[in-house]
């Protein structure tokens, strides 16, 4: 097949590696100020293997980052209850500065009142509503670690947000909602698109910018890209493959995203840097 490519690839691998070294230099200096490490506690309730997967993914990183990490694996059949025990105590415990519960946490748990047990200056994932507020209003407080991950690949990549169209296709708590917020506060025009959405494609044309955030294979097609739009593809799906049709996408974007490579490193970076910061919140630590 013969292809045009005029896309310019947005290099997530490169860049969370640049934000993990500096995190890393961010928490030796607070290691060496206070005698004190950042850590991070991971809570996975049952043995999901893509969970288990992230979480050591997760845990090395924090390691070669030079933040501890505590890992406290619970039972699958853990009660919404007992996961908020676990949750209220890690938020109470000084030794941690960071809290993540990987979910999905199992159909049997609330997980709404689990994300809520954990602190908000600890909530270095972003998953309580009171960092959505926060993140909305525009005030401190910790994002949601893949569409933070976002913002910085656009504005590492010196994408103008100001008065363009941005549709967001999805909408989850995570990562949609989210990620149309930060966008707006860029002065983006956000449209968001859902499972319901009415002429998904007709919406996606319009986009200077698109957000991919469903978790189907190759939704949006390539000749669903206005020409010389910015796209992210946050999806990621079986077989290392996103929400976007990537090599005809590539034929009519400015700038995409791969799948492995683009958004998902972002993702563990952000979530590191939080940590540290939390950690330097807590510690009265002040870093430039
Ligand atoms: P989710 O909670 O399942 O949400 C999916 C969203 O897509 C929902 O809002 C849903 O609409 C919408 N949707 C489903 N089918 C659609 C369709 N045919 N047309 C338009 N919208 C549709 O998923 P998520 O947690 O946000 O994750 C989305 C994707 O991002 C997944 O592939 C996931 O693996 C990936 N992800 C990647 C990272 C990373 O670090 N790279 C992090 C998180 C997630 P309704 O609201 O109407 O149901």
């Amino acid at each position: 097949m013969s292809r045009t490519q005029t896309a310019q690839l947005m290099d997530g691998t490169s860049l969370a590696r640049r934000m993990i070294e500096e995190s890393a230099a961010n928490a030796a200096d607070i290691t060496r100020r206070t005698g004190t490490s950042p850590c991070l506690a991971t809570v996975l309730v049952g043995e999901d293997p893509a969970s288990v997967t992230y979480v050591r993914m997760k845990q090395a990183r924090c390691a070669k980052a030079g933040i501890k990490s505590r890992y406290i694996g619970l039972p699958a059949e853990t009660t919404t209850a007992e996961l908020i025990d676990v949750l209220a105590g890690l938020s109470d415990d000084p030794e941690v500065h960071g809290i993540l519960l990987q979910h999905p946490c199992g159909p049997h748990i609330d997980e709404r009142a689990a994300f809520e047990a954990i602190a908000p200056e600890k909530d270095v994932d972003g998953v309580t509503m009171q960092s959505f507020a926060a993140m909305s209003f525009g005030l401190p407080g910790f994002m949601s670690c893949t569409p933070g991950g976002i913002m910085r690949l656009l504005e590492a990549y010196d994408v103008e947000l100001a008065g363009k169209l941005a549709v967001v296709v999805g909408r989850s708590a995570i990562l949609g909602k989210p990620v149309g917020m930060l966008l707006l506060a860029k002065n983006a025009t956000v449209t968001y698109c859902h499972s319901r959405t009415e002429d998904l494609s007709s919406i996606v044309q319009e986009a200077d910018v698109v957000v991919a955030a469903v978790g189907r294979p190759r939704l949006i097609r390539g000749e669903d890209i206005k020409p010389g739009a910015v796209v992210i593809d946050a999806g990621y799906n079986p077989g290392n493959t996103g929400d976007v049709d990537f090599d005809t996408a590539l034929t009519r974007a400015r700038l995409i995203t791969p799948v492995p490579g683009g958004v998902g490193p972002m993702t563990i970076a952000v979530l590191l840097a939080q940590t540290v910061e939390a950690a330097a919140n807590q510690l009265g630590i002040q870093q430039s």
